[in-house]
């Protein structure tokens, strides 16, 4: 190595050293990203990892921060996180302030998407974080009704301002803040929830296709429903026929559909309160022939087989089983059990439907799985549909992490 060499590597080091506070015009706070964090951005991610850069010590965590390459160049903005690895989401690539026209103006491209893609329709996913530009950002319509959650501290810190934003563009009744996630706990902020904005009653009504499902947006999961399966229940009940089996069925979004062709409907949820809600909403839509049973799915699963009991067409819908990579494979031998047990109770010709929101567990390893499933059941599978998540919730190029919806249809011999 030449000298020169040597000299040029002491001052422009890898990864600089120097936490001086730093702002931009206005007093604006500045965060200088390494040149592996500059290469992160030019790629497209919208987080940048804690090792990836220079911030001030100071800073306490949901700022909008500005941030600059190595030369000082503007990249764009971010919220900053003192406490979560991802330390930057970025919010812009330009310096246009971050206030509440900010947020109506991304609230209304992610509306029209929406209008577009799903025209007519008045329940949808109306932001997906950051695949909508929107980091630690989540808001589903329900009608007149709107659920929220703040996930970030940068949004946390603006909820009355964005709340103000949403209002303003749906002209809503109300809105529900249910930000009562652990995930929040990696930032530094307690799970909450309750109405934000004027008044929601005990539950909510939408409609999937000729189906009116009633969630409670308040004491319900997530933000009162799955609308990211929603295309997916109205597909499943296209392809039902026979004796059909729900599991993991929640308010029946999938039950409710598959009832509408099937002779008979059995939906496994082990939720009580959500079991109320499928029987009310089967009645409501004049369905007489689904049965709702309360039990954990897998123990029902076990049961069937040993029973020598036979479907034409069964749903399977669980939780996500892993949180991290770490239970990758744990998850993995769960969806493998209840995968491989729907397999044996179906006759042959039958349908599978069978989905995962584990992000972690791709379309591959999901796949992997389901082979091993089919050929430890010994019955040919064919996949009909690799399906995912509804048009309302996009993915962001280049963020694998807003990917996570896998939904097979299967045909099993
Ligand atoms: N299929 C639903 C969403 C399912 S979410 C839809 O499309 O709308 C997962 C559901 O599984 C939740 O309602 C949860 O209460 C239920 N659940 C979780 N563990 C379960 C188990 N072991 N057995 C049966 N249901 C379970």
């Amino acid at each position: 190595m030449t000298p020169r060499k040597e000299h040029r590597r002491r001052v422009r080091p890898e990864h600089p050293v120097r936490v001086e506070k730093r702002t931009g015009p206005g007093g604006q706070p500045e965060v200088m990203l390494t040149r592996r964090g500059v290469e992160r951005w030019r790629a497209g991610h919208p987080w940048i990892y804690r090792a990836d850069l220079q911030a001030d010590p100071g800073l306490s965590g949901g700022e909008v921060v500005r941030v600059v390459d190595g030369r000082g160049w503007l990249l764009g903005q971010a919220f900053y996180s003192a406490a979560s690895k991802i330390a930057l989401r970025w919010l812009s690539w330009d310096d246009t302030p971050v206030d509440e026209a900010f947020f109506r103006e991304r609230i209304a491209a992610a509306d029209e998407l929406r209008r577009r893609a799903l025209p007519g329709d008045t329940t949808y996913r109306v932001v997906h974080g950051e695949a909508d530009l929107l980091p630690g950002l989540v808001v589903d319509r329900y009608g007149d009704y709107l659920s929220a959650q703040f996930l970030v501290k940068g949004t946390d810190a603006r909820k009355e301002q964005i709340a103000d934003a949403l209002m303003a563009h749906f002209g809503a009744k109300g809105l529900v803040n249910r930000s009562d996630v652990n995930v929040r706990t990696l930032e530094g902020l307690e799970p909450e929830k309750g109405i934000l904005r004027g008044e929601v009653p005990p539950t909510v009504a939408y409609q999937e296709g000729f189906i009116t499902l009633r969630a409670d947006l308040l004491q319900g999961q997530k933000t009162g429903a799955f609308l990211d399966q929603r295309e997916n229940h109205i597909v499943a009940g296209q392809y039902a026929f026979g004796e059909a089996l729900d599991c993991f069925s929640y308010v029946g979004g999938f039950a409710l559909q598959l009832a509408t062709r099937a002779q008979k409907v059995t939906a496994v949820e082990i939720s009580e309160s959500a079991a109320a809600l499928i029987r009310a909403n089967a009645e409501a839509n004049r369905l007489n022939n689904i049965d709702v049973v309360v039990a954990n799915a897998f123990d029902f699963l076990r049961d069937a087989v040993d029973e020598d009991r036979r479907f034409d067409t069964v749903v399977l819908d669980p939780p996500s089983f892993a949180k991290n990579k770490a239970s990758v494979d744990a998850a993995l031998r769960g969806y493998k059990e209840i995968n491989l047990r729907a397999m044996q109770l179906i006759n042959p010709g039958g349908l599978l439907i069978t989905a995962s929101c584990t992000y972690h567990v791709d379309d591959a390893a999901f796949e992997q799985m389901l082979a091993s499933a089919a050929a430890d059941a010994k019955r040919r599978v064919q996949i009909v549909e690799r399906r995912g998540a509804g048009k309302d919730h996009p993915v962001l190029l280049g963020m694998p992490e807003s990917r996570y919806l896998k939904c097979f249809v299967l045909r099993v011999s």
